[in-house]
């Protein structure tokens, strides 16, 4: 067994009077893919905001790799090594997939704002030619010089996993990779999230659709109504009788 590298104690998170998150304990072991599924409103978004600093917890801690992430600013736990996908595409339409790729690594590899013109430049040519590499690993190269915002929906997904790669994240975190994709994106999907597992970086994946996450998981936690309430492989959670009730009376 690996070491366990992300780590959430007691995560509470309300919003008004709605509890979100209550009391979440959750430990990642370091090269696993660890997915968290449950019904709509289970509170997993939130759980995946609490990781990445754009919701604060109410209680509670989130550290990785031995550096405490609560408290910090996004941008700060992006420099830790923590990578996230969300469940909307953030993504630059006007510009094509290259430069898509590209602006991730100069806003944050290496301080690469504050290198001189000169620097920058010879920079450039590296990260374009990583950046490429991305983009036939994510199955766009073809596309690289089209505009971002002429693409099908999970060819969308697919460059903006391309965009977190060229940060060579540690810790990589998917809200629902596959959500709205045909079935056969999702099997691309699958596979391509196959090969990054194959590069030994952690991922936690929430996802809605089991094909998914018993095709990918190594680790299962189900959260229902802000709580974990089963955890463990996938075949043992998928046997779990509360896990069978949590999906139908969610
Ligand atoms: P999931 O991703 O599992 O579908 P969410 O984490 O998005 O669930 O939401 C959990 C609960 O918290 C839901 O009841 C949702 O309506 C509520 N919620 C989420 N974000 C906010 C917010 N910013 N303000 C108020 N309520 C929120
Ligand atoms: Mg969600």
């Amino acid at each position: 067994m690996g070491d366990l590298v992300l780590h959430l104690d007691n995560i509470n998170k309300s919003f008004g009077g709605l509890s979100a998150l209550s009391d979440v304990n959750l430990h990642v072991e370091e090269g696993t893919t660890h997915a968290i599924i449950g019904p709509n409103g289970a509170g997993k978004s939130t759980l995946l905001n609490v990781c990445i600093g754009r919701l604060k917890p109410d209680t509670g801690k989130v550290t990785f790799a031995g550096e405490v992430l609560t408290g910090r600013e996004p941008h700060e736990i992006t420099q830790l090594g923590v990578a996230r996908v969300f469940q909307t595409p953030e993504i630059f339409q006007e510009m094509t997939l290259l430069e898509n790729v590209m602006i991730p690594a100069f806003s944050h590899r290496d301080g690469a704002f504050r290198l001189n013109a000169n620097k920058l430049l010879s920079k450039q040519g590296e990260i374009r030619d990583e950046a490429e590499h991305i983009l036939e690993d994510v199955g766009l190269k073809d596309m690289m010089l089209t505009e971002a915002g002429s693409l099908s929906r999970g060819d969308k997904r697919r460059l903006e996993l391309g965009m977190c790669l060229i940060l060579r994240p540690r810790l990589l975190l998917l809200d629902e990779p596959t959500a709205g994709m045909a079935r056969h994106d999702t099997n691309q999907t699958i596979e391509l999230l196959k090969k990054i597992k194959s590069r030994g970086m952690t991922k936690v994946i929430i996802e809605h659709d089991m094909h998914v996450v018993f095709s990918l998981a190594d680790k299962v936690s189900v959260l229902a109504r802000g709580q974990i309430i089963a955890g463990g492989d996938p075949q043992s959670v998928r046997e779990d009788p509360k896990v069978k009730e949590a999906y139908l009376g969610g």
